[in-house]
């Protein structure tokens, strides 16, 4: 029999182990805890929460982490399983009690006949076998340092530094226009790959003002950034000066308003393109630690952003991951050393549940290929097709930051309203064709592209 090693179990490397083991394959499952630690874990059980107690939300019809939820749970997840043993009472929120939900998943994996727990931490790079590395943002100095010398140091980042996102069909096009600075480019997609949103200079120095007074994240003890260059969150640039960001993000030059020619702006926030099929919008150089309650009020101040709805909220974090759309296939192997797929945190998606289903997938890719069967990977119609579709190649690479599961990654349901009042027919058209196609995925049916 072939064995199916592991390295992390966390979010991801536990249920890819669950999975694998159910599916008959030996399992060895490598945890550097409690031997070597990081900053944020506190035990050496698996399925450590770090943070938050939350799965977020648990609504399976409007929204796409639950549906997430519902997909692992169709799957037999070891982590939505054990979430629900151990549930709070938390609202419409998947909210557990973590220490006996990360009692259970130890468990639950020691007793499994079919896995083998090795503690210890794991420093080169496997050469041979079946490996999945499941590491997580706080992969381990000595093994990061092996992966970047297989990918190459630009391809593995440490920090994220997260811009907000926003979906496009929420901005006000009345206010914003599509321009690149200087209408630069060789086709009309390129001269207009931007879109601008125009500030008078009463409304520049409101917003700076909102900057400065508002509530910001503090860094964790030990993971302090020494924010590097290129990379300052705006408020830390407004502080150095109420004109550095007019100089820089936010400079007006080389763009005229299409909705107002005459009027020159006096400062102007760009936002591109985040995704191909172009549901998703970044805000350009807006990397923040804003608290996320202060970071929509202070967006909304935007022209043409006043409604603005977010797919996902800026920050900077200690965040070990690749730069999945250059390195990893769909199957979620590194394209120059096949036998190892990488899981979770660290291809590039965000949080426990997106991390979880990013197990979920690789270890089931994994026995698919150990017992020699042909796997495709899930429809990017489903939520867990639509994050390996996005990270596999979906977005774009040299913009590349970790994602969040939303709406604006799955491909548009035709003949449907768009914009906000369309919204909730839109998500549960979503969630209804997801929820078939992933049945259809797991009983190894074609499935509807
Ligand atoms: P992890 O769960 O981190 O698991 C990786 C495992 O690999 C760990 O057990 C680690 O000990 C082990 N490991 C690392 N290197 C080695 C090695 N060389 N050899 C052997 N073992 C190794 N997400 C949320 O959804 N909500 C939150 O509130 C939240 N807060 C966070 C706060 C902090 C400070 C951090 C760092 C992250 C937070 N996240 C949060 C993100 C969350 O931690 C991840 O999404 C999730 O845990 C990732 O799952 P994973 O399996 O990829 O990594």
């Amino acid at each position: 029999t072939q064995t199916l090693h592991i390295i992390g179990g966390g979010m991801a490397g536990s249920e890819a182990a669950w999975q694998a083991a159910n599916a008959g394959i030996q399992v060895v499952l490598h945890e550097m805890r409690p031997k070597v630690g990081t900053f944020a874990h506190q035990t050496g059980l698996l399925g450590e929460m770090v943070c938050s107690n939350s799965f977020r939300s648990d609504d399976n019809e409007q929204n796409a982490v639950g549906l997430l939820h519902w997909e692992m749970r169709a799957a037999n997840g070891l982590i939505m399983a054990t979430a629900e043993k151990h549930r709070l009472p938390a609202g419409g929120a998947l909210a557990v009690d973590r220490d006996p939900f990360a009692q259970s998943v130890t468990d639950a994996l020691m007793v499994h006949p079919n896995v083998t727990v090795e503690y210890g931490e794991i420093t080169e790079l496997p050469r041979n076998g079946h490996w999945i590395i499941a590491t997580g943002p706080l992969t381990s100095g000595n093994l990061a340092q092996a992966i970047a010398a297989e990918t190459g140091a630009e391809a593995l980042a440490f920090f994220d530094a997260i811009a907000p996102i926003i979906y496009h069909d929420s901005i006000d096009m009345t206010k914003a226009w599509m321009q690149s600075r200087y209408d630069k480019g060789e086709t009309e997609e390129e001269r207009t790959a931007y879109l601008n949103c125009p500030m008078s200079k009463d409304q520049y120095e409101a917003f700076i003002d909102a900057l400065l007074a508002a509530d910001k994240t503090e860094f964790k003890e030990g993971e302090t950034a020494g924010y590097f260059d290129g990379c300052l969150p705006i408020e830390v640039m407004a502080e150095r000066g109420r004109e550095t960001l007019r100089f820089g993000p936010m400079k007006p030059v080389g763009l005229t308003n299409a909705n107002d020619p005459e009027n020159k702006p006096y400062a102007v926030v760009q936002l591109r393109r985040d995704n191909k099929l172009g549901t998703l919008y970044n805000i350009v150089g807006f990397q923040t630690k804003m608290k996320y309650g202060a970071q929509t009020e202070v967006l909304r101040m935007i022209p043409g952003l006043e409604n603005a709805s977010f797919a996902r909220l800026g920050g900077i974090h200690r965040n070990t991951f690749l730069n999945s759309p250059t390195l990893l296939d769909d199957q979620m192997r590194l394209r120059s050393q096949p036998n190892i797929r990488f899981a979770g945190q660290i291809t590039g998606v965000e949080g426990y549940v997106e991390s979880a289903a990013m197990g979920l997938l690789a270890g089931r890719l994994a026995v698919a290929e150990i017992k020699g069967e042909a796997a495709a990977p899930p429809p990017p119609t489903t939520a867990t097709g639509a994050l390996i579709t996005h990270i596999s190649g979906g977005a774009e690479a040299k913009t590349f930051q970790p994602m969040n599961v939303n709406f604006g990654l799955f491909p548009p349901v035709e003949g449907l309203k768009s914009g906000r009042r369309g919204r909730k027919d839109r998500y549960k058209a979503y969630t209804d064709r997801a929820k078939q196609d992933w049945q259809a995925w797991l009983n190894g049916a074609p499935v509807s592209a």
